[in-house]
This record gives structure tokens, sequence and C-alpha cells, in this order.
């Protein structure tokens, strides 16, 4: 038998935005189940009227992700969406958006918050459903001001740390803020932001212009990873074996929302950094003594007011064996490293390390995503409630099994309950089916 929905074992609620992993398992889906289709286009709820009139009728040519953000390129020139009579569609999720795909006969009905509705009767018929915080539309243009607004995305193959170690080295801005600044460094949300940090030994007050080029590799390195994986999952799952595993509670995530560090045991401390909650162990990301006796006032009482444990004196935790960047690595770390890629391991060192390097790629080629109805029993099997990280492609049916309804997931976005005589949202007719499916993947 299955174990309990999360909800029932306790599992917190709490408002999600969605972060770039799950923008990209949208994307790669959409660009599977709807690219090369001409859709009829409506508005459910009225929201998306002109937008749904501007693309009815038009073939999708494509469909990016930036960060947080989905355009869709509607065109019919066959050019792949590049041309100037392009009608572009930008999405941003929000709190609670979603983007689904049904097949026509499996469909629910639009909900009240359904801004958007696809429908075509190829690939054997598909409706789409859009619930998002932004949906707008508009020439390329749309996308050329995106895309020069967002910072690098790692789960983008264009994606530049060049130019990210550039705006850095220039910016007086606190590391921890840095990471959630969607025009520096797209994708990442609050919860890749704690993992990232401590899995880089970073303070999350530390300046961007006091970073070394090493430590500045080692975010960029923890980011692209983690995303990467996340991609993959369709959860956050930061913890790895290159870190050693640490068991319960750490075996999931290492210091988002835990009371003590996985490596020293120490308490794990949070303070609010740009109206989210931040988590570090200060003994294994300190902060220089000079760095917070020059903290700007308000970082300094952001800080003062961290909850946990009085201050450590800071010193530094000892590097782990394999938790080392490949330029510090000897030749049989480096011949290993590339032995578990199924690259090459012969020639000098330098040959090893370069190797090792252009191995270390950004995007999501080369990945297969696991389903959502995988992501989903995997939460359910670690009690984790589905309100922790916002899904964008997550149905009903897999909301359901791991144990979120309507009602917790308006509490969790912070959303009033329907109005008087607004429509009820239809459950989809393949729910239970689905529920007992998923349950059986589990056993
Ligand atoms: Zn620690």
């Amino acid at each position: 038998r299955a174990p309990a929905p999360a909800r029932a074992r306790g599992a917190r609620a709490q408002a999600a935005m969605v972060e770039g992993h799950s923008v990209h398992r949208v994307c790669h889906q959409h660009r599977r189940a709807l690219a090369g289709l001409a859709f009829r286009a409506t508005s459910p709820n009225g929201r998306f009227a002109e937008g749904a009139a501007a693309i009815d009728g038009k073939v999708l040519e494509r469909v990016e992700a930036i960060g947080k953000n989905l355009l869709y390129f509607f065109g019919g020139d066959g050019r792949g969406g590049t041309g100037e009579d392009v009608t572009v569609m930008h999405v941003h999720f929000g709190m609670s958006g979603r983007f689904g795909v049904f097949g026509a006969d499996s469909a629910p009905e639009p909900k009240p918050t359904t801004r958007l509705q696809l429908q075509t009767a190829e690939r054997g018929g598909l409706i789409a459903h859009l619930s998002a915080m932004t949906v707008q539309h508009g020439g390329i243009e749309l996308f050329h001001e995106r895309r020069a607004a967002l910072g690098e995305d790692p789960l983008r193959d264009d994606a530049d740390p060049g130019a990210l170690r550039a705006k850095a080295a220039r910016s007086s801005k606190p590391v921890g803020l840095l990471l959630m600044d969607q025009a520096m460094m797209a994708g990442v949300g609050n919860i890749y932001r704690a993992e990232i940090l401590w899995r880089s030994k970073l303070h999350p007050e530390m300046p961007c212009s006091a970073l070394t080029d090493a430590q500045f590799a080692e975010l960029w390195r923890q980011s692209v990873r983690m995303l990467r994986k996340g991609f993959e999952c369709g959860s956050i799952i930061t913890v790895d074996d290159e870190c050693g595993r640490y068991g319960a509670p750490w075996s999931r995530r290492y210091i988002y929302n835990q009371k003590q560090c996985p490596a020293c045991k120490g308490p794990v401390r949070s303070w609010s950094m740009s109206n989210r909650t931040v988590y570090c162990c200060e003994t294994c990301q300190p902060l220089d003594t000079n760095q917070r006796a020059a903290l700007p006032a308000a970082r300094a009482k952001a800080l003062g007011a961290a909850r946990g444990a009085k201050l450590f004196a800071s010193h530094c935790a000892p590097d782990r064996g394999a938790d080392v960047l490949p330029e510090k690595m000897r030749v049989a770390e480096l011949r290993s490293a590339l032995d578990a890629l199924g690259l090459n391991t012969q020639g000098k060192k330098a040959d090893l390390l370069a190797r090792l390097l252009a191995a270390e790629r950004t995007g999501t080629a080369g990945i297969v995503p696991k389903s959502a109805a995988a992501a989903a029993a995997e939460k359910l099997a670690a009690g984790e409630s589905r309100a922790v990280e916002h899904i964008a492609e997550l149905d009903d049916e897999m909301a359901a099994v791991i144990g979120v309804g309507n009602a917790g997931a308006r509490a969790a976005a912070g959303t009033p309950a329907r109005a008087k005589g607004e429509r009820a949202p239809a459950r989809p007719r393949a729910g239970v089916r689905g529920v007992k499916r998923a349950r059986r993947s589990l056993k």
C-alpha cells in the first residue's frame, strides 16, 4: 500500500513561485506536444480575448524558456518564428499558474482562471489550458524586450557565465540577492538560492564584487547542476553523491527549510532577503569579518534579525574529497570524473581538464526528463506536499495523488475562494484512474 498523502502527515503549506527548471519542463513538453500545429485559440474567462484572436489559426512555430518566462512564437511563415510578422505570447506563471495539455477526450472543462484554451484535431485531438499571472502578446519586439531584460539562465544553451561574472564584479549587491535578481541570473528561486549558496560555501550577504573567480565558478557550476537535475527529476532535489549523503532529513535538500546543517550539524539561521527567507549555516558559509563590518545599514539590520543560535566564529568547513573544482583536481581525480561521464580518460593533465570543463555544459540537451507522474510519485514517497514547490505542468490528477486539493492549493497561493455564482472547477474525468495508476507505480 502506498503511504498516506503528504498533507495527512503534516507537510506545511506555503506559497511557492515556480522556479526555472519547472518552466523548462513545460517548454520541453510543449515543443513535443504542441509545436508545429495550428490551433483554435479562445479565452474562456475573457482575460486574454485579444491575444487569443491574434494567434487563432496560426501555427505554433517555436517555444522558448528564459528563466521563469515562456515565449510562444505563432507565425505560419515556416521560418521558425523569427519573421517580423510573428505573434509572440509571453507567459509568467506567478504563484499558481499552469499550462496543461490534455487529450481531447479527457480534458477538463476550463476553470474560472483559464485565460487561454488551445484546441486542435491533430495528433488525436489536443486541448491545452493556460492560467497564469502574466499572459501578453505582441510582435517579435516582445521577445527581444524580455530577452534583454532577463539575465543568464543556466538551463539555456546560450547561457554566458562570463557576462554574469562581469556584471557581478561591478555589483555591490549581496550574492543572495544576485541569485534572485532575474536581470542577473534567470530561473533561480528561493529554494535553489539556499541550496546553491550552501553548496558553494558562500554567505548570502557577501558582496558580489568580492567573489573570487573560483567562488564565482563554483556558484555557476552548482546552479547549472542543480537546475539540470531539477529539469530531469521534476522536483527540486539538490542532494547528490558528489557531496556525500547525509540521510534524513537531508535526503532531498541540504539547508532549505532545515534547522540543522547536514555537514557541521550547527544551527541553520534564517532572515529576510528580497522579501523571501534565506537559509544559511554561518559555520560552513562564513562571512568575512571586514565584509560583515562593511554591510550597509539595511543589510546589517536584516542579518541582525536572523533567527537561530548566536553567531559562530568564522572558520571554513573543510573541502570534501569529491567536492572540488575540476581546476583543483589531481590527474587521478580528473580521470575518474571523465570515466564517470563515459569520456576518454587518456592524455596529459591539461587535456583531461579541458575535456572535463568542456563536458560541463549548460542547457537541457541530452537530458531525458522524468514524467510529471513520476515526479509526483517521488514527492508522495518523500512525504512532500505539492505546495512546497509549484509545478506548472502538474494536472489535477497528480495534485490529488500528492494530497493537495483545490482548496489547499488556493490557500497555499493566498487566493480567495470562488465568488458566489462562479462556476466550480470541473474534476478531470480520468481522475480516479490516474490516482490509482500513480499509486500502483509506487509499488
Ligand atoms: Zn554547517
